[in-house]
């Protein structure tokens, strides 16, 4: 079963955006400021507070730096630009990453020359978001393939070893803030879909025998 993923037109207007926004941000800062408040009187244990307090901070880092994606000024800057050189460079800067957690990251292709009309560091930032989400989801050693084919069309597939996508949070991804992850922000997949839906191209998700998900780009 494979099913397409679109934006949420209604979730994706500002004023839903900025309310989740604020929503998600005030929880951290909630929390540093109490414990901000327990410093000051004093307490024992300390290392353990100044630790949370640099997870929350953290979290706000990269809510913040993900939300910049949105807030750019500079307009798309589409040019004709060979994709799979581009997917390359992806894997090569992802591979670093992947090693710490004994991921390997391959890439397969038809074709080495391929051009697409596109924004290249958008384009970059999908395929950064998706090979990132592959790594997160696998929890033992294993092997991401990002396959290239085309057929028509030109089809590139990240495919992970992990656990796979619940189908109840199938038709939910996209959504902003839907994170299952700790030190998530649930943001990736929205920026992803927003820069696809800019490309005329397609994001479909499919289960992978015997496990993991295979997130689909399609240029149409
Ligand atoms: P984040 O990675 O910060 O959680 P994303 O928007 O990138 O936010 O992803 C949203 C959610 O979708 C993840 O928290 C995870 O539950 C699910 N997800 C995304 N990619 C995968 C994948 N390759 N395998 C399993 N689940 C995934
Ligand atoms: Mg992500």
């Amino acid at each position: 079963a494979q099913q397409m993923l679109v934006s949420s037109e209604k979730l994706s207007t500002a004023g839903q955006l900025a309310a989740s926004v604020a929503h998600e941000i005030r929880n951290p800062i909630t929390s540093l400021k109490g414990f901000l408040q327990l410093l000051e009187t004093g307490i024992e244990g300390k290392e353990a507070y100044l630790k949370i307090m640099k997870d929350e901070i953290e979290k706000i880092e990269s809510i913040s730096s993900e939300l910049l994606y949105i807030a750019k000024p500079s307009p798309n800057e589409f040019e004709e630009a060979n994709i799979i050189e581009m997917l390359e460079d992806v894997c090569l800067l992802m591979r670093s990453q992947a090693r710490l957690d004994d991921v390997e990251v391959v890439l397969e292709s038809d074709l080495d020359h391929h051009m697409v009309l596109c924004d290249r560091s958008q384009i970059k930032q999908v395929f950064i978001n998706l090979i990132k989400n592959a790594i997160e989801a696998m929890r033992e050693a294993g092997t991401i393939t990002v396959k290239i084919t085309y057929d028509e069309t030109l089809s590139i597939e990240v495919m992970d070893e992990g656990e796979g996508v619940p189908d109840s949070l199938k038709e939910r991804l996209g959504q902003p803030f839907l994170t299952t992850k700790d030190k998530g922000t649930g943001l990736g997949l929205m920026v992803t879909m927003d820069i696809l839906k800019n490309h005329e191209a397609e994001l479909l998700i499919k289960d992978r025998e015997p496990k993991g998900s295979i997130f689909q780009v399609e240029f149409l």
